[in-house]
Protein backbone atom coordinates (compact mmCIF):
# COMPACT_ATOMS: atom_id res chain seq x y z
CA UNK A 1 0.00 0.00 0.00
CA UNK A 2 1.29 3.56 -1.20
CA UNK A 3 -0.28 5.95 0.94
CA UNK A 4 1.69 9.05 -0.59
CA UNK A 5 0.53 8.28 -3.60
CA UNK A 6 -1.76 11.07 -5.11
CA UNK A 7 -5.55 11.55 -5.45
CA UNK A 8 -7.14 13.15 -8.33
CA UNK A 9 -8.84 16.17 -6.41
CA UNK A 10 -12.25 15.09 -5.91
CA UNK A 11 -14.92 17.61 -7.02
CA UNK A 12 -16.84 19.38 -4.77
CA UNK A 13 -20.12 18.22 -4.99
CA UNK A 14 -23.48 20.90 -5.18
CA UNK A 15 -24.72 20.37 -2.11
CA UNK A 16 -21.19 21.40 -0.43
CA UNK A 17 -20.85 24.87 -3.39
CA UNK A 18 -24.09 25.70 -2.59
CA UNK A 19 -24.35 25.74 1.31
CA UNK A 20 -20.95 27.68 1.60
CA UNK A 21 -22.14 30.09 -1.50
CA UNK A 22 -18.48 28.92 -3.03
CA UNK A 23 -17.26 29.47 0.15
CA UNK A 24 -17.26 33.31 -0.17
CA UNK A 25 -16.58 35.58 2.36
CA UNK A 26 -17.15 39.38 2.93
CA UNK A 27 -14.10 41.13 2.40
CA UNK A 28 -14.64 43.96 4.61
CA UNK A 29 -15.95 42.69 7.82
CA UNK A 30 -15.13 38.69 7.12
CA UNK A 31 -18.80 38.12 6.96
CA UNK A 32 -19.94 34.53 5.78
CA UNK A 33 -22.87 35.63 4.54
CA UNK A 34 -22.52 38.84 1.66
CA UNK A 35 -23.32 42.65 2.39
CA UNK A 36 -26.05 43.82 0.27
CA UNK A 37 -24.28 46.62 -1.97
CA UNK A 38 -27.34 49.26 -3.50
CA UNK A 39 -25.35 51.82 -4.62
CA UNK A 40 -26.55 52.45 -8.41
CA UNK A 41 -23.46 54.55 -9.04
CA UNK A 42 -19.79 54.01 -8.24
CA UNK A 43 -16.98 56.39 -7.51
CA UNK A 44 -14.50 57.34 -10.72
CA UNK A 45 -10.72 58.20 -9.84
CA UNK A 46 -9.61 62.04 -10.88
CA UNK A 47 -8.12 60.21 -13.99
CA UNK A 48 -11.32 58.95 -14.61
CA UNK A 49 -10.39 55.54 -14.16
CA UNK A 50 -13.15 53.19 -12.46
CA UNK A 51 -11.20 51.61 -9.17
CA UNK A 52 -14.32 49.48 -8.16
CA UNK A 53 -14.65 48.25 -11.79
CA UNK A 54 -18.28 49.49 -11.86
CA UNK A 55 -19.38 52.19 -13.10
CA UNK A 56 -23.34 52.09 -13.32
CA UNK A 57 -25.42 49.37 -11.87
CA UNK A 58 -27.35 48.00 -15.05
CA UNK A 59 -24.87 46.49 -16.94
CA UNK A 60 -23.52 44.18 -13.97
CA UNK A 61 -24.66 44.58 -10.59
CA UNK A 62 -22.23 44.06 -7.90
CA UNK A 63 -24.76 41.68 -5.92
CA UNK A 64 -25.00 39.07 -9.08
CA UNK A 65 -21.66 38.59 -8.94
CA UNK A 66 -22.48 35.63 -6.57
CA UNK A 67 -25.68 33.97 -7.18
CA UNK A 68 -24.38 34.27 -10.67
CA UNK A 69 -20.91 31.94 -9.72
CA UNK A 70 -22.61 29.55 -8.11
CA UNK A 71 -25.49 29.16 -10.48
CA UNK A 72 -22.81 28.48 -13.21
CA UNK A 73 -21.02 26.63 -11.10
CA UNK A 74 -24.71 24.25 -10.20
CA UNK A 75 -25.26 24.08 -14.07
CA UNK A 76 -20.76 23.14 -14.69
CA UNK A 77 -21.51 26.69 -16.83
CA UNK A 78 -19.05 28.96 -18.07
CA UNK A 79 -20.92 32.11 -16.88
CA UNK A 80 -24.65 33.18 -15.83
CA UNK A 81 -26.86 36.11 -16.00
CA UNK A 82 -29.61 37.17 -13.43
CA UNK A 83 -32.98 38.61 -15.22
CA UNK A 84 -35.63 40.55 -13.59
CA UNK A 85 -37.78 36.89 -13.81
CA UNK A 86 -37.80 33.86 -15.54
CA UNK A 87 -39.91 35.16 -18.91
CA UNK A 88 -37.32 37.99 -18.82
CA UNK A 89 -34.59 35.67 -19.71
CA UNK A 90 -36.91 33.64 -22.10
CA UNK A 91 -37.47 36.34 -24.17
CA UNK A 92 -34.12 37.64 -23.81
CA UNK A 93 -32.61 34.55 -25.35
CA UNK A 94 -35.26 34.75 -28.56
CA UNK A 95 -35.29 38.89 -28.89
CA UNK A 96 -31.36 38.14 -29.18
CA UNK A 97 -31.88 36.91 -32.51
CA UNK A 98 -32.17 38.52 -36.08
CA UNK A 99 -35.75 39.12 -37.94
CA UNK A 100 -35.85 35.85 -39.88
CA UNK A 101 -34.51 33.50 -37.88
CA UNK A 102 -36.53 30.37 -37.04
CA UNK A 103 -37.06 29.16 -33.66
CA UNK A 104 -38.86 25.67 -32.35
CA UNK A 105 -40.00 25.91 -29.23
CA UNK A 106 -42.10 23.42 -27.44
CA UNK A 107 -45.54 22.82 -27.83
CA UNK A 108 -46.24 21.57 -24.42
CA UNK A 109 -44.00 24.21 -22.31
CA UNK A 110 -44.34 26.75 -19.06
CA UNK A 111 -48.07 28.67 -20.80
CA UNK A 112 -46.62 32.10 -20.60
CA UNK A 113 -43.74 31.18 -23.54
CA UNK A 114 -46.16 30.31 -25.63
CA UNK A 115 -48.46 33.07 -25.05
CA UNK A 116 -45.23 35.70 -25.79
CA UNK A 117 -44.50 33.90 -28.74
CA UNK A 118 -48.10 33.90 -30.27
CA UNK A 119 -48.67 37.73 -28.87
CA UNK A 120 -44.96 39.11 -29.48
CA UNK A 121 -42.37 36.27 -30.79
CA UNK A 122 -44.09 36.07 -33.93
CA UNK A 123 -45.78 39.52 -34.64
CA UNK A 124 -42.10 40.80 -34.21
CA UNK A 125 -40.78 39.07 -37.09
CA UNK A 126 -39.43 35.44 -35.78
CA UNK A 127 -40.34 32.15 -37.36
CA UNK A 128 -41.45 30.01 -34.53
CA UNK A 129 -42.69 26.82 -34.89
CA UNK A 130 -44.15 24.55 -32.19
CA UNK A 131 -43.69 20.99 -32.22
CA UNK A 132 -44.30 18.38 -29.56
CA UNK A 133 -40.70 17.50 -28.22
CA UNK A 134 -41.46 14.24 -26.32
CA UNK A 135 -40.10 12.63 -29.96
CA UNK A 136 -36.88 14.21 -31.08
CA UNK A 137 -37.48 13.00 -34.22
CA UNK A 138 -40.39 16.09 -34.53
CA UNK A 139 -37.36 18.70 -33.89
CA UNK A 140 -35.69 17.35 -36.42
CA UNK A 141 -38.28 17.15 -38.87
CA UNK A 142 -39.20 21.24 -37.98
CA UNK A 143 -35.53 22.13 -38.40
CA UNK A 144 -35.24 24.68 -41.87
CA UNK A 145 -31.70 24.55 -42.92
CA UNK A 146 -30.02 27.39 -42.71
CA UNK A 147 -32.41 29.19 -40.76
CA UNK A 148 -33.24 27.66 -37.67
CA UNK A 149 -30.98 29.17 -34.94
CA UNK A 150 -32.84 28.31 -31.66
CA UNK A 151 -34.47 25.33 -30.13
CA UNK A 152 -35.91 25.60 -26.91
CA UNK A 153 -37.09 22.98 -24.47
CA UNK A 154 -38.54 22.48 -21.62
CA UNK A 155 -37.74 18.94 -19.39
CA UNK A 156 -39.82 17.05 -17.62
CA UNK A 157 -42.59 20.45 -19.52
CA UNK A 158 -45.45 21.60 -17.58
CA UNK A 159 -48.35 20.38 -16.99
CA UNK A 160 -48.04 16.46 -18.11
CA UNK A 161 -44.34 16.69 -17.54
CA UNK A 162 -43.70 14.92 -20.89
CA UNK A 163 -40.14 14.38 -21.28
CA UNK A 164 -37.22 15.58 -23.82
CA UNK A 165 -34.15 13.65 -24.32
CA UNK A 166 -31.69 16.61 -24.54
CA UNK A 167 -28.52 15.06 -25.86
CA UNK A 168 -30.94 13.81 -28.97
CA UNK A 169 -32.08 17.48 -29.48
CA UNK A 170 -28.35 18.91 -29.06
CA UNK A 171 -27.20 16.51 -31.79
CA UNK A 172 -30.36 17.91 -34.04
CA UNK A 173 -28.84 21.27 -33.21
CA UNK A 174 -25.70 21.56 -33.22
CA UNK A 175 -26.38 19.36 -37.07
CA UNK A 176 -28.58 21.90 -37.86
CA UNK A 177 -26.37 24.72 -36.50
CA UNK A 178 -28.52 26.02 -34.02
CA UNK A 179 -28.13 26.04 -30.41
CA UNK A 180 -30.45 24.26 -27.89
CA UNK A 181 -31.43 26.11 -24.70
CA UNK A 182 -33.17 23.99 -22.02
CA UNK A 183 -35.29 25.52 -19.34
CA UNK A 184 -33.97 24.02 -16.32
CA UNK A 185 -36.43 25.11 -14.15
CA UNK A 186 -38.18 22.32 -12.79
CA UNK A 187 -35.64 19.52 -12.62
CA UNK A 188 -32.91 22.16 -11.27
CA UNK A 189 -29.30 21.09 -11.90
CA UNK A 190 -29.42 18.51 -8.58
CA UNK A 191 -31.29 15.99 -11.24
CA UNK A 192 -30.64 17.35 -14.77
CA UNK A 193 -27.63 19.19 -15.89
CA UNK A 194 -28.06 19.91 -19.43
CA UNK A 195 -24.87 21.76 -20.73
CA UNK A 196 -23.55 18.06 -19.91
CA UNK A 197 -25.76 16.82 -22.01
CA UNK A 198 -25.12 19.09 -24.99
CA UNK A 199 -27.22 22.17 -24.71
CA UNK A 200 -25.81 25.57 -25.11
CA UNK A 201 -28.22 27.62 -22.68
CA UNK A 202 -30.22 26.49 -19.89
CA UNK A 203 -32.70 28.95 -18.37
CA UNK A 204 -34.01 29.72 -14.96
CA UNK A 205 -37.45 30.86 -13.67
CA UNK A 206 -35.00 31.58 -10.32
CA UNK A 207 -38.64 32.30 -8.78
CA UNK A 208 -39.04 28.72 -8.24
CA UNK A 209 -36.91 26.24 -7.03
CA UNK A 210 -33.25 28.08 -7.07
CA UNK A 211 -34.81 30.93 -4.42
CA UNK A 212 -37.38 28.37 -3.35
CA UNK A 213 -39.00 30.59 -0.54
CA UNK A 214 -42.09 31.46 -2.86
CA UNK A 215 -40.92 35.81 -2.03
CA UNK A 216 -38.45 36.56 -5.13
CA UNK A 217 -38.86 37.15 -8.94
CA UNK A 218 -35.94 36.05 -10.20
CA UNK A 219 -34.10 34.33 -13.70
CA UNK A 220 -31.03 33.22 -15.03
CA UNK A 221 -29.12 32.36 -18.32
CA UNK A 222 -26.05 29.86 -18.21
CA UNK A 223 -23.98 29.71 -21.23
CA UNK A 224 -21.63 26.44 -22.43
CA UNK A 225 -19.19 29.22 -23.35
CA UNK A 226 -18.05 32.63 -24.41
CA UNK A 227 -19.35 33.21 -27.42
CA UNK A 228 -20.95 36.11 -30.03
CA UNK A 229 -24.61 34.69 -28.93
CA UNK A 230 -23.89 34.89 -25.76
CA UNK A 231 -22.25 38.66 -25.67
CA UNK A 232 -25.11 39.80 -27.33
CA UNK A 233 -27.65 38.51 -24.73
CA UNK A 234 -24.93 40.41 -22.42
CA UNK A 235 -25.24 43.49 -24.41
CA UNK A 236 -29.15 43.20 -24.55
CA UNK A 237 -29.43 42.85 -20.82
CA UNK A 238 -27.29 46.21 -20.07
CA UNK A 239 -28.89 48.01 -22.66
CA UNK A 240 -32.93 47.30 -21.99
CA UNK A 241 -32.48 46.69 -18.46
CA UNK A 242 -34.37 43.76 -17.12
CA UNK A 243 -32.52 43.06 -14.01
CA UNK A 244 -33.30 42.41 -10.51
CA UNK A 245 -32.60 44.54 -7.52
CA UNK A 246 -29.91 43.86 -5.31
CA UNK A 247 -31.79 42.58 -2.39
CA UNK A 248 -33.98 40.21 -4.92
CA UNK A 249 -30.55 38.87 -6.06
CA UNK A 250 -29.02 38.73 -2.23
CA UNK A 251 -32.44 36.84 -1.42
CA UNK A 252 -31.82 34.75 -4.51
CA UNK A 253 -28.25 33.36 -2.92
CA UNK A 254 -29.70 32.86 0.67
CA UNK A 255 -32.28 30.49 -1.10
CA UNK A 256 -29.68 28.71 -3.34
CA UNK A 257 -28.02 27.67 0.03
CA UNK A 258 -30.34 25.56 0.77
CA UNK A 259 -31.44 24.15 -2.81
CA UNK A 260 -30.13 20.94 -2.85
CA UNK A 261 -31.77 19.72 0.44
CA UNK A 262 -35.56 21.58 -0.32
CA UNK A 263 -35.18 19.76 -3.87
CA UNK A 264 -34.09 16.26 -2.14
CA UNK A 265 -37.31 15.98 -0.03
CA UNK A 266 -39.92 17.49 -2.76
CA UNK A 267 -38.64 14.64 -5.39
CA UNK A 268 -38.95 11.96 -2.67
CA UNK A 269 -41.76 13.13 -1.46
CA UNK A 270 -43.66 13.89 -4.69
CA UNK A 271 -42.36 9.91 -5.73
CA UNK A 272 -44.19 8.62 -2.32
CA UNK A 273 -47.29 10.98 -3.29
CA UNK A 274 -47.35 9.81 -7.18
CA UNK A 275 -46.87 6.34 -6.15
CA UNK A 276 -49.53 6.07 -3.67
CA UNK A 277 -52.68 7.98 -5.62
CA UNK A 278 -51.14 5.90 -8.90
CA UNK A 279 -54.38 3.73 -9.42
CA UNK A 280 -56.49 5.31 -7.15
CA UNK A 281 -60.20 5.19 -7.70
CA UNK A 282 -60.91 8.66 -7.99
CA UNK A 283 -57.81 9.47 -10.89
CA UNK A 284 -57.89 8.80 -14.42
CA UNK A 285 -54.07 9.20 -13.96
CA UNK A 286 -51.44 10.30 -12.54
CA UNK A 287 -48.48 12.47 -13.91
CA UNK A 288 -45.10 12.11 -12.48
CA UNK A 289 -41.90 10.98 -14.97
CA UNK A 290 -40.55 8.62 -11.87
CA UNK A 291 -43.30 6.54 -12.45
CA UNK A 292 -42.32 3.46 -14.80
CA UNK A 293 -46.01 3.92 -17.00
CA UNK A 294 -44.93 7.50 -17.40
CA UNK A 295 -44.29 7.52 -21.20
CA UNK A 296 -41.01 9.61 -21.05
CA UNK A 297 -39.95 7.67 -18.61
CA UNK A 298 -37.16 5.67 -19.61
CA UNK A 299 -35.48 8.74 -20.87
CA UNK A 300 -36.00 10.38 -17.71
CA UNK A 301 -34.53 7.69 -16.08
CA UNK A 302 -31.17 7.95 -18.03
CA UNK A 303 -30.56 11.69 -18.42
CA UNK A 304 -32.03 12.77 -14.29
CA UNK A 305 -29.91 11.89 -11.71
CA UNK A 306 -31.15 11.54 -8.20
CA UNK A 307 -34.96 12.00 -9.00
CA UNK A 308 -37.39 12.90 -11.04
CA UNK A 309 -38.54 16.44 -9.28
CA UNK A 310 -41.58 17.78 -7.11
CA UNK A 311 -43.93 18.25 -9.99
CA UNK A 312 -46.84 16.26 -10.76
CA UNK A 313 -49.97 16.33 -11.74
CA UNK A 314 -53.39 14.18 -11.34
CA UNK A 315 -56.48 13.64 -13.27
CA UNK A 316 -59.67 13.40 -12.12
CA UNK A 317 -61.89 10.77 -13.37
CA UNK A 318 -64.73 12.81 -12.73
CA UNK A 319 -63.92 15.14 -14.89
CA UNK A 320 -63.74 18.75 -14.47
CA UNK A 321 -66.49 19.73 -11.74
CA UNK A 322 -64.09 16.76 -10.00
CA UNK A 323 -60.94 18.65 -10.15
CA UNK A 324 -62.25 21.76 -9.20
CA UNK A 325 -64.28 19.76 -6.54
CA UNK A 326 -61.30 18.48 -5.12
CA UNK A 327 -58.91 21.71 -5.22
CA UNK A 328 -62.28 23.23 -3.51
CA UNK A 329 -61.58 20.85 -0.39
CA UNK A 330 -57.67 20.78 0.32
CA UNK A 331 -56.47 22.01 3.39
CA UNK A 332 -52.95 21.83 3.74
CA UNK A 333 -52.22 22.31 -0.15
CA UNK A 334 -52.15 25.83 -0.53
CA UNK A 335 -54.37 26.71 -3.93
CA UNK A 336 -51.94 29.03 -5.98
CA UNK A 337 -49.49 29.13 -8.91
CA UNK A 338 -46.56 28.77 -9.05
CA UNK A 339 -44.19 25.96 -8.05
CA UNK A 340 -40.92 24.95 -6.34
CA UNK A 341 -41.87 26.79 -2.90
CA UNK A 342 -41.01 24.89 0.54
CA UNK A 343 -44.68 25.16 0.85
CA UNK A 344 -47.18 22.83 -1.45
CA UNK A 345 -48.85 24.13 -4.22
CA UNK A 346 -52.47 22.80 -5.97
CA UNK A 347 -53.61 24.25 -8.91
CA UNK A 348 -56.35 23.98 -11.60
CA UNK A 349 -54.30 24.79 -14.90
CA UNK A 350 -57.27 25.06 -17.31
CA UNK A 351 -58.76 28.25 -15.31
CA UNK A 352 -55.20 30.03 -15.12
CA UNK A 353 -53.83 29.46 -18.55
CA UNK A 354 -55.05 31.70 -21.61
CA UNK A 355 -57.14 31.04 -24.43
CA UNK A 356 -53.26 29.12 -26.53
CA UNK A 357 -53.97 26.47 -23.30
CA UNK A 358 -54.38 22.61 -24.29
CA UNK A 359 -54.11 21.25 -20.60
CA UNK A 360 -57.01 19.01 -20.10
CA UNK A 361 -59.90 20.26 -17.86
CA UNK A 362 -60.07 17.58 -15.45
CA UNK A 363 -56.13 17.97 -14.80
CA UNK A 364 -54.57 19.57 -11.36
CA UNK A 365 -51.20 20.35 -10.80
CA UNK A 366 -49.05 19.85 -8.12
CA UNK A 367 -45.67 21.15 -6.57
CA UNK A 368 -44.63 19.39 -3.66
CA UNK A 369 -43.01 21.34 -1.25
CA UNK A 370 -41.21 20.10 2.02
CA UNK A 371 -44.04 19.00 4.50
CA UNK A 372 -43.99 15.98 5.59
CA UNK A 373 -45.00 13.60 2.95
CA UNK A 374 -47.45 11.58 5.16
CA UNK A 375 -49.39 14.61 6.10
CA UNK A 376 -49.48 15.83 2.33
CA UNK A 377 -50.75 12.42 1.74
CA UNK A 378 -53.56 12.61 4.05
CA UNK A 379 -55.05 16.03 2.90
CA UNK A 380 -54.97 14.69 -0.93
CA UNK A 381 -56.66 11.41 0.62
CA UNK A 382 -59.40 13.30 2.29
CA UNK A 383 -59.56 16.09 -0.77
CA UNK A 384 -60.52 13.15 -3.43
CA UNK A 385 -62.81 10.88 -0.73
C1 LIG B 1 -42.44 30.16 -13.67
C2 LIG B 1 -41.79 29.57 -14.84
C3 LIG B 1 -41.28 30.37 -15.86
C4 LIG B 1 -41.40 31.88 -15.83
O1 LIG B 1 -40.70 32.42 -14.75
P1 LIG B 1 -41.09 33.85 -14.09
O2 LIG B 1 -40.01 34.07 -13.08
O3 LIG B 1 -42.45 33.70 -13.50
O4 LIG B 1 -41.07 34.85 -15.18
C5 LIG B 1 -40.65 29.74 -16.92
N1 LIG B 1 -40.53 28.40 -16.99
C6 LIG B 1 -41.02 27.60 -16.02
C7 LIG B 1 -40.86 26.12 -16.14
C8 LIG B 1 -41.66 28.15 -14.92
O5 LIG B 1 -42.16 27.35 -13.97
Amino acid sequence: MNDKKPRPARPLQPATLAAQALGWIEPATRGLAPAIQLATTFERDPDQSLPGGRSYIRPRAAAFDQPEALLAALEGGHAAMLFASGMAATTAAFQALSPGDHAIAPEEAYWGLKQWIMDFGRPGGLGIDFVDMSQAANVAAAVKPGRTKLIWAETPANPTWSIADIAALAEIAQGAGARLAVDNTVPTPLHTRPLDLGADLVMHAATKYLNGHSDVLCGALVTAREDSYWQRLTDLRAQAGAVPGPFEAWLLLRGMRTLVLRVRQSSASALEIARHFAGHAKLAAVLYPGLAGHPGHAIAARQMQGGFGGMLSIRLAGGREAALAAAARVRLWKRATSLGGVESLIEHRASVEGSYSKVPADLLRLSTGIEDTGDLIADLEQALA
